[in-house]
Order: structure tokens, then C-alpha cells, then sequence
């Protein structure tokens, strides 16, 4: 099968949405499997506590595993805590265990506690890098909260993903997010921008989902990816097998759906480096 064309630099994806199930963690899992398997160094930083995106790429978490709290209030080295998904090549993941609950409230009283993630990620970059192992992908999947989680992973990023659920009231709370996000950019992270939005659990058959479509493509016109995610049961099933969807079922409707995506994405991206 084809390999997707690296970036000219590493591209750094803040998955955000401050409503909960709506295709977060799932989109991260899924995206980053899709980049790694046609051939990209890939790295996943999961900064929700629920430690979902550690669980679907099969990477321990228990309470007490080092991961991303010991990254962002400890200051380790990415280095010691990012581990390989055991199943597919390329990819990596940087855990998060219920510890990271306490976080939010532990980053307020810390120096420079908006911009934790940022060093720590850009000084690891920078060494892969140097070593001539380049990281091509970073998704951080942010949790389902505005708070300082979400603020870290937009300072550290470039980039917002949005997946928006095409359901009743998908579009209740955008609003907030995107003035979230400009105020990330006039105070913290100038270079931050909305370059991609994912629909997900797609149902074709209801008008529902037609009219969210349309309502969204209208609203963010061509960063909405022309790859919609259908509802899917494959989609559902795969985390409890510790499985992103491609990995588990790689011909099904879900699978084909974020290759696809994935594949958009690589090549806005090369785009973008043209333009
Ligand atoms: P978030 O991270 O935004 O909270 P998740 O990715 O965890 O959302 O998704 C919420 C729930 O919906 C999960 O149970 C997930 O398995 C399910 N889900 C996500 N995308 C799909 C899809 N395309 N089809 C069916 N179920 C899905
Ligand atoms: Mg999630």
C-alpha cells in the first residue's frame, strides 16, 4: 500500500472539543494509527485522566505508570515516560494515568504552568530530531474541559482538530471553543490556528446528520474534511480488544474512513507547505 508523504516539519495536532463523546479520543487513536501504518513516526500524548487513548493503542496506565502528570508537574524527560504501542510500528504514545486528575489543580500554583507541555514536547522534538529520528504527527487528545490541560496541549500545539459529532446540538459550545482558542493566540501561542474539522458518527440516512454537515461546512467551509466518520459499530468495539479500528478491522467502513482522513490530512498539509 502507498506511504503518505511526510511533512516538511513536525505537525503538532491539539484534538479539541470541550464537549464530551464526540469522537475525541477515538479520532486520535484512529488518525495517528492510519499516519503510522502508511509510514510516519507518530507520537500521542494523552492528557485526558480516563487514559482512553493509552488504553485503544494497548499501553499500560494503571494508577502509578509515569506518563504525562510526571511530564507537566514533575518536569521528566519525555524521553523516560513515552512507550511504543506494541502493535503498530512507528507510533508512540505518551500514557496518562488517573493520576492526572489532580493536575488541573496542581498546575495553578506552578511557574509557568501554561506552557508545561509546550518545553518539555519541543526540547523532546528537538532530540529526536538530532538523533535523525524525526517525529512526523504529535496528537494530543485534550480532555472534555476548558481548564489548563486543554490551555497546555494549545500552547504546545499548531494546529486544532475538532471532531464534531453530527447530532443534536453539535454545534452548541463551538462558539466557546473558537474564542478559546483566540485568546491561546493573542496571549500564549500566536502560531495557533483551527486547520481541520473531523465529522464523526456520520449516519447518511438521517437529515439529521445532513443538516450538521452543512451547517458546519458553511460555518469552517474548507477545513472541514471532505472524509465524514460513519456511525460504526467497528469504530465502538475496537478499544475493548486495546485496538485502534484499523488494526482491529482493517476493511471496515471505519477503518477505510480515518484512512481516508488521515490522508486528507497529510495532504493539506503539504499544501500548506507549498503555498
Ligand atoms: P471523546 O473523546 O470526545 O469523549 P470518544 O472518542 O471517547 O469521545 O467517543 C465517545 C464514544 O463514542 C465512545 O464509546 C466511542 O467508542 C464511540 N464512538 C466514537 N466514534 C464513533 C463512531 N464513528 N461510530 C460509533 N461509535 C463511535
Ligand atoms: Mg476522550
Amino acid at each position: 500500500t502507498p506511504r503518505f508523504d511526510a511533512p516538511a516539519e513536525t505537525r503538532v495536532f491539539v484534538v479539541a472539543n470541550q464537549k464530551g463523546g464526540v469522537g475525541k479520543t477515538t479520532t486520535t487513536v484512529n488518525v495517528a494509527a492510519a499516519l503510522a501504518i502508511k509510514g510516519l513516526r507518530v507520537l500521542v500524548i494523552d492528557l485526558d485522566p480516563q487514559g482512553n487513548a493509552s488504553t485503544a493503542l494497548n499501553v499500560p496506565h494503571a494508577e502509578g505508570t509515569p506518563g504525562v502528570y510526571e511530564a507537566i508537574v514533575d518536569g521528566t524527560d519525555l524521553d523516560e515516560l513515552i512507550k511504543p504501542c506494541p502493535d503498530i510500528e512507528g507510533l508512540t504514545v505518551l500514557p496518562a494515568s488517573i493520576d492526572l486528575a489532580g493536575a488541573e489543580i496542581e498546575l495553578v500554583s506552578l511557574v509557568a504552568r501554561e506552557s508545561r507541555l509546550d518545553r518539555a514536547l519541543q526540547t523532546y522534538l528537538r532530540d529526536c530530531a538530532d538523533a535523525g529520528d524525526r517525529i512526523d504527527y504529535v496528537l494530543i487528545d485534550c480532555p472534555p474541559s476548558l481548564g489548563l490541560l486543554t490551555v497546555n496541549a494549545m500552547v504546545a500545539g499548531r494546529e486544532v482538530l475538532i471532531p464534531i459529532q453530527c447530532e443534536y446540538y453539535a454545534l452548541e459550545g463551538l462558539g466557546q471553543l473558537v474564542r478559546n482558542i483566540e485568546l491561546i493566540r493573542s496571549h500564549l501561542n500566536p502560531k495557533l490556528e483551527i486547520s481541520t474539522i473531523l465529522l464523526t458518527m456520520y449516519d447518511a440516512r438521517t437529515r439529521l446528520s445532513a443538516g450538521v454537515a452543512d451547517e458546519v461546512r458553511t460555518h469552517f467551509s474548507d477545513k472541514v474534511l471532505k472524509t465524514a466518520i460513519p456511525r460504526s459499530v467497528r469504530i465502538s468495539e475496537a478499544p475493548s480488544y486495546q485496538q485502534s479500528v484499523i488494526t482491529y478491522d482493517g476493511s471496515s467502513s471505519g477503518a477505510l474512513s480515518y484512512l481516508e482522513a488521515a490522508r486528507e490530512i497529510t495532504v493539506a498539509g503539504r499544501q500548506e507547505a507549498q503555498a
